[in-house]
Protein backbone atom coordinates (compact mmCIF):
# COMPACT_ATOMS: atom_id res chain seq x y z
CA UNK A 1 0.00 0.00 0.00
CA UNK A 2 1.52 3.52 -1.12
CA UNK A 3 1.92 5.57 1.88
CA UNK A 4 -1.29 7.81 2.90
CA UNK A 5 -0.06 11.48 2.85
CA UNK A 6 -3.03 13.06 4.81
CA UNK A 7 -4.82 16.41 4.92
CA UNK A 8 -6.86 16.45 7.93
CA UNK A 9 -9.62 18.68 8.86
CA UNK A 10 -10.47 18.80 12.67
CA UNK A 11 -7.53 17.83 13.77
CA UNK A 12 -8.54 18.58 17.81
CA UNK A 13 -11.91 17.09 17.73
CA UNK A 14 -12.56 13.61 18.08
CA UNK A 15 -11.72 12.02 14.58
CA UNK A 16 -8.76 13.68 14.39
CA UNK A 17 -7.56 12.64 17.50
CA UNK A 18 -7.98 9.24 16.72
CA UNK A 19 -6.93 9.45 12.94
CA UNK A 20 -3.47 11.27 14.76
CA UNK A 21 -3.26 8.41 17.02
CA UNK A 22 -2.87 5.87 14.13
CA UNK A 23 -0.42 7.98 12.56
CA UNK A 24 1.70 8.18 15.67
CA UNK A 25 1.20 4.09 15.49
CA UNK A 26 2.22 4.10 12.09
CA UNK A 27 4.15 6.88 10.71
CA UNK A 28 5.65 4.27 8.33
CA UNK A 29 1.99 4.11 6.25
CA UNK A 30 0.75 7.30 7.27
CA UNK A 31 1.75 10.80 7.14
CA UNK A 32 0.59 14.20 8.41
CA UNK A 33 1.35 16.62 5.86
CA UNK A 34 -1.87 19.64 6.68
CA UNK A 35 -4.30 19.84 9.07
CA UNK A 36 -7.04 22.38 10.03
CA UNK A 37 -8.78 23.21 13.37
CA UNK A 38 -10.81 26.12 14.73
CA UNK A 39 -8.13 26.64 17.53
CA UNK A 40 -10.91 26.64 20.16
CA UNK A 41 -8.50 24.13 21.94
CA UNK A 42 -4.93 25.73 21.22
CA UNK A 43 -2.99 23.58 23.48
CA UNK A 44 -4.31 20.15 22.24
CA UNK A 45 -3.51 22.27 18.48
CA UNK A 46 0.00 23.81 19.45
CA UNK A 47 1.06 20.14 20.76
CA UNK A 48 -0.54 18.63 17.02
CA UNK A 49 1.37 20.91 15.25
CA UNK A 50 4.84 20.29 17.46
CA UNK A 51 4.67 16.55 17.45
CA UNK A 52 3.53 15.94 13.53
CA UNK A 53 4.87 19.12 11.90
CA UNK A 54 2.64 19.30 9.28
CA UNK A 55 3.47 21.94 6.42
CA UNK A 56 0.53 23.68 6.02
CA UNK A 57 -1.74 24.70 9.10
CA UNK A 58 -5.30 26.03 8.93
CA UNK A 59 -6.65 27.84 11.81
CA UNK A 60 -10.14 30.47 12.00
CA UNK A 61 -8.88 33.50 12.28
CA UNK A 62 -6.36 35.79 12.25
CA UNK A 63 -5.97 35.95 15.75
CA UNK A 64 -5.54 31.90 16.36
CA UNK A 65 -3.17 32.09 13.72
CA UNK A 66 -1.37 34.31 15.61
CA UNK A 67 -1.66 32.97 19.47
CA UNK A 68 -1.02 29.56 17.55
CA UNK A 69 2.34 31.11 15.99
CA UNK A 70 3.47 32.44 19.27
CA UNK A 71 3.40 29.58 20.95
CA UNK A 72 5.09 27.32 18.46
CA UNK A 73 8.66 26.12 19.11
CA UNK A 74 11.42 28.11 16.79
CA UNK A 75 12.51 25.23 14.87
CA UNK A 76 8.94 24.31 14.04
CA UNK A 77 7.57 28.28 12.87
CA UNK A 78 10.22 28.14 10.25
CA UNK A 79 9.01 24.81 8.81
CA UNK A 80 5.31 25.33 8.66
CA UNK A 81 2.95 27.54 6.98
CA UNK A 82 -0.20 28.70 8.91
CA UNK A 83 -2.99 30.41 7.27
CA UNK A 84 -6.60 31.36 8.29
CA UNK A 85 -10.45 31.70 7.68
CA UNK A 86 -13.20 29.63 6.40
CA UNK A 87 -11.50 29.42 3.12
CA UNK A 88 -8.19 27.94 3.92
CA UNK A 89 -9.91 24.83 4.90
CA UNK A 90 -10.37 24.26 1.07
CA UNK A 91 -6.64 25.01 0.82
CA UNK A 92 -5.57 22.77 3.40
CA UNK A 93 -8.34 19.92 1.32
CA UNK A 94 -6.42 20.71 -2.22
CA UNK A 95 -2.84 20.73 -0.43
CA UNK A 96 -0.86 19.48 -3.55
CA UNK A 97 1.80 17.41 -1.11
CA UNK A 98 -1.38 15.43 0.51
CA UNK A 99 -3.58 12.26 -1.41
CA UNK A 100 -5.84 11.96 1.47
CA UNK A 101 -8.37 14.20 2.95
CA UNK A 102 -10.12 13.43 6.29
CA UNK A 103 -13.03 15.44 6.70
CA UNK A 104 -14.01 15.25 10.59
CA UNK A 105 -15.46 18.86 10.94
CA UNK A 106 -18.59 19.05 12.68
CA UNK A 107 -21.59 19.82 10.53
CA UNK A 108 -22.08 21.77 7.81
CA UNK A 109 -19.08 22.97 7.56
CA UNK A 110 -17.41 20.64 5.43
CA UNK A 111 -19.38 20.70 2.55
CA UNK A 112 -16.92 22.80 0.64
CA UNK A 113 -13.92 21.21 1.41
CA UNK A 114 -15.30 17.83 -0.05
CA UNK A 115 -16.32 19.25 -3.14
CA UNK A 116 -12.46 20.30 -2.85
CA UNK A 117 -11.09 17.49 -2.18
CA UNK A 118 -12.86 15.21 -4.71
CA UNK A 119 -12.41 18.16 -7.30
CA UNK A 120 -8.59 17.69 -6.78
CA UNK A 121 -8.71 13.98 -7.31
CA UNK A 122 -7.96 12.93 -3.65
CA UNK A 123 -9.04 9.79 -1.57
CA UNK A 124 -11.59 11.57 0.71
CA UNK A 125 -12.88 10.01 3.96
CA UNK A 126 -16.04 11.38 4.85
CA UNK A 127 -15.84 11.08 8.79
CA UNK A 128 -18.24 13.77 8.76
CA UNK A 129 -21.15 12.35 7.47
CA UNK A 130 -23.87 16.35 6.69
CA UNK A 131 -21.83 17.36 3.28
CA UNK A 132 -23.44 13.45 1.80
CA UNK A 133 -26.62 14.19 3.52
CA UNK A 134 -26.62 18.01 2.16
CA UNK A 135 -25.64 17.45 -1.19
CA UNK A 136 -25.23 13.96 -2.03
CA UNK A 137 -26.12 15.07 -6.14
CA UNK A 138 -23.33 17.62 -6.00
CA UNK A 139 -20.38 14.83 -4.38
CA UNK A 140 -21.39 12.43 -6.74
CA UNK A 141 -21.47 14.43 -9.48
CA UNK A 142 -17.99 15.68 -8.37
CA UNK A 143 -17.00 12.20 -7.96
CA UNK A 144 -17.55 10.94 -11.19
CA UNK A 145 -15.94 13.98 -12.98
CA UNK A 146 -12.55 13.02 -11.45
CA UNK A 147 -11.21 9.81 -12.06
CA UNK A 148 -8.53 10.16 -9.37
CA UNK A 149 -11.45 10.55 -6.45
CA UNK A 150 -12.05 8.11 -3.87
CA UNK A 151 -14.78 8.34 -2.03
CA UNK A 152 -14.67 6.41 1.10
CA UNK A 153 -17.19 6.50 4.54
CA UNK A 154 -15.85 6.52 7.93
CA UNK A 155 -18.87 6.23 9.38
CA UNK A 156 -19.22 2.67 11.39
CA UNK A 157 -22.24 1.79 9.51
CA UNK A 158 -21.57 3.16 6.34
CA UNK A 159 -17.91 1.12 6.56
CA UNK A 160 -19.86 -2.09 7.19
CA UNK A 161 -22.07 -1.63 4.13
CA UNK A 162 -19.15 -0.74 2.16
CA UNK A 163 -17.76 -3.89 3.05
CA UNK A 164 -20.78 -5.73 2.82
CA UNK A 165 -21.17 -5.04 -0.83
CA UNK A 166 -18.03 -5.23 -2.02
CA UNK A 167 -18.04 -7.15 -5.25
CA UNK A 168 -21.79 -7.44 -5.04
CA UNK A 169 -24.64 -6.21 -7.47
CA UNK A 170 -26.22 -3.44 -6.04
CA UNK A 171 -29.71 -4.02 -7.44
CA UNK A 172 -30.16 -7.57 -5.57
CA UNK A 173 -30.27 -5.83 -2.55
CA UNK A 174 -33.58 -6.44 -0.64
CA UNK A 175 -33.02 -3.82 2.72
CA UNK A 176 -29.70 -2.59 4.49
CA UNK A 177 -30.28 -2.66 7.98
CA UNK A 178 -28.31 0.34 9.72
CA UNK A 179 -27.80 -0.58 13.34
CA UNK A 180 -27.98 2.29 16.31
CA UNK A 181 -26.83 1.88 19.61
CA UNK A 182 -29.76 4.10 20.43
CA UNK A 183 -28.29 6.01 22.31
CA UNK A 184 -29.00 6.51 26.61
CA UNK A 185 -33.03 7.02 26.54
CA UNK A 186 -34.26 4.43 23.58
CA UNK A 187 -35.44 1.94 26.49
CA UNK A 188 -36.49 4.17 29.13
CA UNK A 189 -39.98 3.24 29.60
CA UNK A 190 -40.73 6.00 31.89
CA UNK A 191 -38.45 9.09 31.25
CA UNK A 192 -40.09 12.62 30.17
CA UNK A 193 -38.25 13.74 27.67
CA UNK A 194 -39.25 17.22 28.82
CA UNK A 195 -36.69 17.06 31.72
CA UNK A 196 -33.26 15.28 29.95
CA UNK A 197 -30.28 17.58 30.84
CA UNK A 198 -27.28 17.90 28.45
CA UNK A 199 -25.06 16.14 30.57
CA UNK A 200 -27.77 12.75 30.15
CA UNK A 201 -27.59 13.27 26.69
CA UNK A 202 -23.72 13.43 25.99
CA UNK A 203 -23.38 10.22 28.33
CA UNK A 204 -23.65 7.67 25.21
CA UNK A 205 -23.29 3.84 25.95
CA UNK A 206 -21.07 2.62 23.60
CA UNK A 207 -18.86 5.37 21.31
CA UNK A 208 -16.98 8.22 21.73
CA UNK A 209 -17.46 11.39 19.99
CA UNK A 210 -17.73 14.64 19.90
CA UNK A 211 -20.70 16.91 21.60
CA UNK A 212 -23.31 17.71 18.59
CA UNK A 213 -23.39 13.48 17.38
CA UNK A 214 -23.80 12.67 20.65
CA UNK A 215 -26.53 15.01 21.09
CA UNK A 216 -27.59 13.31 17.89
CA UNK A 217 -27.42 9.77 18.79
CA UNK A 218 -29.56 10.38 21.86
CA UNK A 219 -32.68 11.88 19.86
CA UNK A 220 -31.49 9.20 16.99
CA UNK A 221 -31.09 12.30 14.10
CA UNK A 222 -27.90 10.78 13.66
CA UNK A 223 -28.87 7.86 12.68
CA UNK A 224 -32.05 9.49 10.47
CA UNK A 225 -28.83 11.47 8.58
CA UNK A 226 -27.24 7.84 8.42
CA UNK A 227 -30.03 6.59 6.46
CA UNK A 228 -29.75 9.83 3.93
CA UNK A 229 -26.08 9.11 3.89
CA UNK A 230 -26.78 5.46 2.94
CA UNK A 231 -29.04 6.62 0.26
CA UNK A 232 -26.08 9.54 -1.29
CA UNK A 233 -23.67 6.97 -1.06
CA UNK A 234 -25.15 3.64 -2.35
CA UNK A 235 -28.32 5.12 -4.06
CA UNK A 236 -30.44 1.83 -2.40
CA UNK A 237 -34.13 3.48 -2.14
CA UNK A 238 -35.34 4.54 1.08
CA UNK A 239 -37.74 1.96 1.58
CA UNK A 240 -34.83 -0.88 1.56
CA UNK A 241 -33.16 1.23 4.42
CA UNK A 242 -34.11 -0.04 7.87
CA UNK A 243 -32.77 1.11 10.86
CA UNK A 244 -32.63 -1.51 13.78
CA UNK A 245 -31.74 -0.49 17.65
CA UNK A 246 -28.54 -2.80 18.39
CA UNK A 247 -27.50 -1.94 22.07
CA UNK A 248 -24.24 -3.98 21.89
CA UNK A 249 -23.04 -2.04 18.87
CA UNK A 250 -21.44 -4.82 17.50
CA UNK A 251 -22.94 -5.55 14.46
CA UNK A 252 -22.32 -2.42 12.77
CA UNK A 253 -24.60 -3.14 9.84
CA UNK A 254 -26.01 -5.81 7.29
CA UNK A 255 -26.92 -6.23 4.28
CA UNK A 256 -29.83 -8.83 3.16
CA UNK A 257 -30.22 -9.56 -0.67
CA UNK A 258 -32.69 -10.96 -2.53
CA UNK A 259 -32.01 -14.68 -2.02
CA UNK A 260 -32.18 -14.20 1.64
CA UNK A 261 -28.69 -14.40 2.58
CA UNK A 262 -27.44 -11.86 4.84
CA UNK A 263 -24.17 -10.19 5.01
CA UNK A 264 -23.16 -8.25 8.46
CA UNK A 265 -19.95 -6.97 9.58
CA UNK A 266 -18.85 -7.40 13.38
CA UNK A 267 -15.77 -6.00 14.83
CA UNK A 268 -15.00 -3.88 18.63
CA UNK A 269 -16.53 -0.56 18.54
CA UNK A 270 -13.69 1.82 18.39
CA UNK A 271 -13.49 4.81 15.32
CA UNK A 272 -9.42 3.77 14.83
CA UNK A 273 -10.81 0.85 13.35
CA UNK A 274 -13.29 2.83 10.93
CA UNK A 275 -10.34 5.61 10.04
CA UNK A 276 -8.16 2.40 9.50
CA UNK A 277 -9.98 0.91 7.19
CA UNK A 278 -10.68 4.25 5.11
CA UNK A 279 -7.29 4.91 5.24
CA UNK A 280 -6.12 1.54 4.19
CA UNK A 281 -8.97 0.62 1.65
CA UNK A 282 -8.78 -1.67 -0.73
CA UNK A 283 -5.69 -3.40 1.00
CA UNK A 284 -6.12 -4.42 4.64
CA UNK A 285 -2.98 -3.77 7.75
CA UNK A 286 -2.41 -4.95 11.11
CA UNK A 287 -5.19 -3.52 13.57
CA UNK A 288 -3.02 -0.66 14.90
CA UNK A 289 -5.77 -0.83 18.23
CA UNK A 290 -4.89 -4.28 19.23
CA UNK A 291 -8.61 -4.48 19.70
CA UNK A 292 -10.33 -7.77 18.38
CA UNK A 293 -13.85 -9.55 19.32
CA UNK A 294 -13.68 -11.72 22.00
CA UNK A 295 -16.29 -13.88 21.02
CA UNK A 296 -16.67 -16.16 23.94
CA UNK A 297 -17.59 -13.01 26.34
CA UNK A 298 -20.61 -12.09 23.58
CA UNK A 299 -23.20 -13.84 24.78
CA UNK A 300 -26.01 -11.95 22.92
CA UNK A 301 -26.73 -9.57 19.60
CA UNK A 302 -29.79 -8.43 20.33
CA UNK A 303 -32.44 -6.21 17.58
CA UNK A 304 -35.15 -3.71 18.34
CA UNK A 305 -37.19 -1.54 15.88
CA UNK A 306 -37.13 2.11 16.80
CA UNK A 307 -40.22 4.09 18.26
CA UNK A 308 -40.64 6.61 15.46
CA UNK A 309 -42.97 8.50 17.35
CA UNK A 310 -40.61 8.34 20.76
CA UNK A 311 -37.84 9.53 18.29
CA UNK A 312 -39.52 12.12 15.98
CA UNK A 313 -35.78 13.03 14.63
CA UNK A 314 -35.66 9.79 12.71
CA UNK A 315 -39.17 9.75 11.32
CA UNK A 316 -38.39 13.70 9.97
CA UNK A 317 -35.35 12.70 8.20
CA UNK A 318 -36.92 9.90 6.11
CA UNK A 319 -39.55 12.47 5.27
CA UNK A 320 -36.70 15.00 4.31
CA UNK A 321 -34.77 11.73 2.39
CA UNK A 322 -37.73 10.82 0.62
CA UNK A 323 -38.50 14.48 -0.30
CA UNK A 324 -34.89 15.38 -1.63
CA UNK A 325 -34.42 18.75 -3.35
CA UNK A 326 -33.00 21.11 -0.51
CA UNK A 327 -34.80 19.67 2.91
CA UNK A 328 -32.04 17.43 3.76
CA UNK A 329 -29.61 20.60 3.94
CA UNK A 330 -32.32 22.39 5.83
CA UNK A 331 -32.17 19.29 8.14
CA UNK A 332 -28.87 19.51 8.57
CA UNK A 333 -29.00 23.37 9.48
CA UNK A 334 -32.42 23.54 11.45
CA UNK A 335 -30.97 20.45 13.24
CA UNK A 336 -27.28 22.12 14.05
CA UNK A 337 -29.17 25.13 15.70
CA UNK A 338 -31.81 22.72 17.40
CA UNK A 339 -28.46 20.97 19.25
CA UNK A 340 -26.92 24.10 20.17
CA UNK A 341 -29.78 25.58 21.64
CA UNK A 342 -30.42 22.59 23.77
CA UNK A 343 -26.61 22.47 24.65
CA UNK A 344 -27.18 25.51 26.02
CA UNK A 345 -30.13 24.86 28.33
CA UNK A 346 -32.47 27.45 25.78
CA UNK A 347 -34.62 24.78 24.82
CA UNK A 348 -35.77 21.17 25.88
CA UNK A 349 -34.86 17.42 24.71
CA UNK A 350 -38.01 17.35 23.40
CA UNK A 351 -38.37 20.40 21.28
CA UNK A 352 -35.35 19.82 19.18
CA UNK A 353 -37.66 18.03 16.80
CA UNK A 354 -40.62 20.38 17.14
CA UNK A 355 -38.01 22.84 16.31
CA UNK A 356 -36.70 21.41 12.72
CA UNK A 357 -39.94 20.31 12.15
CA UNK A 358 -41.17 23.77 11.93
CA UNK A 359 -38.56 24.91 9.90
CA UNK A 360 -39.38 21.78 7.50
CA UNK A 361 -42.31 22.98 7.21
CA UNK A 362 -41.70 26.57 6.37
CA UNK A 363 -38.93 25.68 3.43
CA UNK A 364 -40.14 26.54 -0.06
CA UNK A 365 -37.64 23.68 -1.08
CA UNK A 366 -36.25 23.47 -4.85
CA UNK A 367 -33.51 21.52 -6.75
CA UNK A 368 -29.92 21.34 -4.90
CA UNK A 369 -28.33 22.27 -8.87
CA UNK A 370 -25.33 24.30 -7.40
CA UNK A 371 -23.68 24.85 -3.96
CA UNK A 372 -24.48 28.35 -3.95
CA UNK A 373 -28.40 27.09 -3.51
CA UNK A 374 -27.18 24.29 -0.98
CA UNK A 375 -25.51 27.33 0.65
CA UNK A 376 -28.56 29.59 0.74
CA UNK A 377 -30.84 26.72 1.99
CA UNK A 378 -28.32 26.25 5.15
CA UNK A 379 -27.72 30.14 5.87
CA UNK A 380 -32.07 30.47 5.69
CA UNK A 381 -32.86 27.16 7.74
CA UNK A 382 -29.81 28.41 10.32
CA UNK A 383 -31.86 32.25 10.53
CA UNK A 384 -35.71 30.19 10.44
CA UNK A 385 -34.58 28.17 13.60
CA UNK A 386 -33.09 31.56 15.32
CA UNK A 387 -35.93 33.47 14.37
CA UNK A 388 -38.56 30.51 15.85
CA UNK A 389 -36.59 29.88 19.21
CA UNK A 390 -36.58 33.97 19.38
CA UNK A 391 -40.34 34.34 19.05
CA UNK A 392 -41.83 30.63 20.32
CA UNK A 393 -39.31 29.18 22.77
CA UNK A 394 -38.11 31.81 25.22
MG1 LIG B 1 -22.39 6.15 12.69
Amino acid sequence: MPKRKISLLGATGSIGQQTLDLIRKSPNTYSLEACAAAGNNLDAFIQIVEEFQPKLVSTASASKADDLYKSLSLSVKNKIQIIHGEASLKEVAAFPLSDTVILGLVGALGLESALTALNCGKRTIFANKEPLVMAGNLIREALNNNKEAVLIPADSEHVAVHQCLQGQNFDKVNNLYLTASGGPFWNEKNLDFNSIKPAQALNHPTWKMGHKITIDSATLMNKGLEVIEAYSLFEIPYDKIQVLIHPQSLVHSMVEFIDGHVLAQLGPNDMRLVLQYALDYPSRQNNLTDKFLNWKEINKLEFFEPDLEKFKCLKLAYWAGKHAQTYTACLVAADEIAVELFLQEKIKFSQIPDLIEEVLNMHSAQEPKTLEIIQKTDQWAREQAMNLYKTKYI
